[in-house]
This record gives C-alpha cells, sequence and structure tokens, in this order.
C-alpha cells in the first residue's frame, strides 16, 4: 500500500517506522525540508516533500499534526488525493476533529493510537511505539465502513489494541487517564517547586526516584500537546479536574481531622481499582453497527 504521512514529529515519524517495516511504500509531508531530508535519512519514509502533490498516489493517508492544524491540513491536502484515498487523523481530541474534517472528505476516519514519548519532533520517533498500545478508532454514522475497517487493519498490523467508540465517548474518557493527568502531573511538579527551603528542595531532587518519575512523567511532556488537550476537550476535561479537586480535598479532611479509618478505606478502594485501569481483556473489539452511530 502506498501509506502518506503529514506531519513527520513524533507520532508521524514512528508510524512510518512501523509501516515501512510492513512493507509499505510511506510518502511523507513536512512544513520544512530539513525535516523531510532527515525523515529520508533516518529511513522513516521511502520519499519526503514539503509539497502536497507527493500524496497524490497515497492510498490512505495520516494526518499527524498538532490538533488545531488538523482540519487546515486537510483543507490543503484533499485537493491532491484520488477519490479512493482514505484519511485518518491520530489528534488526541475526536470531537471537534470530527466535526471539522468529516464535511471536507467523506473517506475520513477519526483515530487516535495512545502512545507516546514526552518527547516530540522527529527525532522522538521510535519503532514499535503502538504495539500492545490501544487504539481508538471513532467512526461517525457517515464513515464508509470499508474505510474503517482498513484503518484498523493497518493499526491491528502494528500490534495496536484496536478499539471502536463514538467520538463523544472517547472525549470523556481520554479526560480522565490521559489529560486529567497530564494537568495533576504538571501541578505537582509546580507544588513541589514553591518548597521554600532551598535544602529540602535541593534534597527532594536528590531523592526523587521511580516513583516520582512515574508519577509525573506525562507532566514533563510537550506543553503545545498539553495546551491542545484543554483547549479542545475543554469541558470534559474541567468535568474530571473539579471532580478530582473534590477527592483531594477529600484526603485533606480525612488527614486534617485524624481520620485514619476513612484515609485507609479510601487507599483500600484505589488499590483494588487500579489494576481494572492496567490490565487489557483478551477479546478483540468488533466495528460499531452503523445504525448505532446514528
Ligand atoms: P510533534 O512531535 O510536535 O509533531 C508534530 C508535527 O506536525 C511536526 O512534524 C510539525 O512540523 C508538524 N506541524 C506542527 N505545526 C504544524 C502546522 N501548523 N501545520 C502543519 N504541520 C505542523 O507532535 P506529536 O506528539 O507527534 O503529535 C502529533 C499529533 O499526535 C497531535 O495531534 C497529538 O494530539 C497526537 N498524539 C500525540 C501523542 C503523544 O503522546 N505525543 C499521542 C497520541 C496522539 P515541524 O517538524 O516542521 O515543526
Amino acid at each position: 500500500m502506498n501509506i502518506g504521512i503529514v506531519g513527520l514529529g513524533s507520532i508521524g515519524g514512528s508510524l512510518g517506522l512501523d509501516l515501512r517495516s510492513r512493507g509499505h511504500r510511506v510518502l511523507g509531508v513536512a512544513r520544512r525540508r530539513e525535516t523531510c531530508q532527515a525523515a529520508i535519512a533516518r529511513q522513516i519514509v521511502d520519499d519526503a516533500d514539503v509539497d502536497f502533490t507527493l500524496m497524490e498516489s497515497a492510498d490512505l493517508v495520516f494526518v499527524c499534526t498538532p490538533i488545531a492544524a488538523i482540519a487546515p491540513t486537510v483543507q490543503r491536502l484533499v485537493p491532491h488525493l484520488s477519490s479512493t484515498a482514505i484519511i485518518t487523523d491520530v489528534g488526541s481530541v475526536k470531537t471537534p476533529v470530527a466535526q471539522a474534517v468529516a464535511p471536507l472528505w467523506p473517506r475520513f476516519v477519526p483515530g487516535h493510537p495512545m502512545a507516546g514519548t514526552e518527547r516530540s519532533g522527529l527525532d522522538a520517533a521510535i519503532s514499535n511505539l503502538f504495539a500492545d498500545r490501544p487504539y481508538a478508532i471513532t467512526p461517525l454514522a457517515s464513515t464508509p465502513p470499508a474505510a474503517t475497517e482498513q484503518v484498523a487493519a493497518i493499526a491491528a498490523s502494528l500490534q495496536a489494541r484496536v478499539y471502536y467508540c463514538t467520538p463523544e465517548d472517547h472525549d470523556r474518557s481520554v479526560a480522565w487517564i490521559s489529560h486529567l493527568p497530564v494537568m495533576v502531573a504538571a501541578s505537582l511538579i509546580d507544588a513541589c517547586l514553591s518548597e521554600p527551603s532551598t535544602t529540602a528542595i535541593a534534597l527532594a531532587q536528590k531523592f526523587a526516584s521511580t516513583g516520582f518519575r512515574d508519577t509525573t512523567r506525562v507532566g514533563g511532556g510537550n506543553p503545545e500537546l498539553g495546551m491542545m488537550m484543554a483547549q479542545y476537550n475543554r469541558q470534559e476535561l474541567l468535568r474530571s479536574l473539579c471532580t478530582y479537586r473534590q477527592r483531594l480535598d477529600a484526603f485533606i479532611c480525612a488527614i486534617e481531622s485524624e481520620n485514619w479509618a476513612a484515609l485507609e478505606q479510601f487507599l483500600q478502594r484505589t488499590q483494588d481499582a487500579r489494576p481494572q485501569f492496567l490490565t487489557f481483556p483478551d477479546s478483540i473489539d468488533s466495528p460499531p453497527d452503523r445504525n448505532s452511530l446514528e
């Protein structure tokens, strides 16, 4: 298959590495010539250009730009595509992207591979990023099922775990497990920085080990991505942040009042619940019934 990638950053570049290793011909479009040259040199793509005409032979195009640039990019891309080409995107928020892009191209399949590192740009591209990671596909009622199946097959070929849901359900759920954690981790780092004792903060920086690294990893990522999660998934993020603030208040209240039984109950409940977020069902998700999306 000829597969196009527009936006050769961490996600676009990682897709290129994996898709080429599966035998596809990968064509990249980037804003800067240096990015095109670097992508060819690293064998992330077979060919790359700053010009969208390179996409004329693409059967499927992944749009891997920041969220705000997805719809404008598709607008520039469509005059160059064959009428049978499929477009998919990798944006971390789905409802506004699906609403803006679906009217621009009938064969558009909104998607979100849930994998990444705290690094950004082409240098951050790595092989096998998507293996054993969730890959959400959020078709609309108007999305042709054959296009959805094609994107799902490519995602599955990267060893990703493919799930289907509506864009709205996607955005509500990722607010909890992705966008809220970014804000929580960032505010945790920021709270540590408010420590007035230079001795204590210097020691904290020396003592920080795996627990701190695990808890704060997503707070040290690309600020542009965090900003766009907040801007494009504002309602759902605010909902989860306010609930989180209430839970923090409950913890503070239990500790202030030395209600150790209540604190233990909280911690027991969270210890019991955590595995439910980290173990995966073996079954493969099936594509949605089109009528259920109306
Ligand atoms: P990234 O590493 O910063 O790469 C973004 C790419 O888009 C770069 O190639 C950049 O080009 C290009 N770009 C930036 N602004 C653009 C614009 N206005 N018009 C056209 N191209 C533009 O970002 P990323 O982490 O790969 O994220 C890309 C997409 O993946 C986002 O939609 C994000 O929501 C989604 N996503 C990210 C993660 C993650 O953890 N990182 C996970 C899942 C999904 P230059 O190189 O020229 O700057």
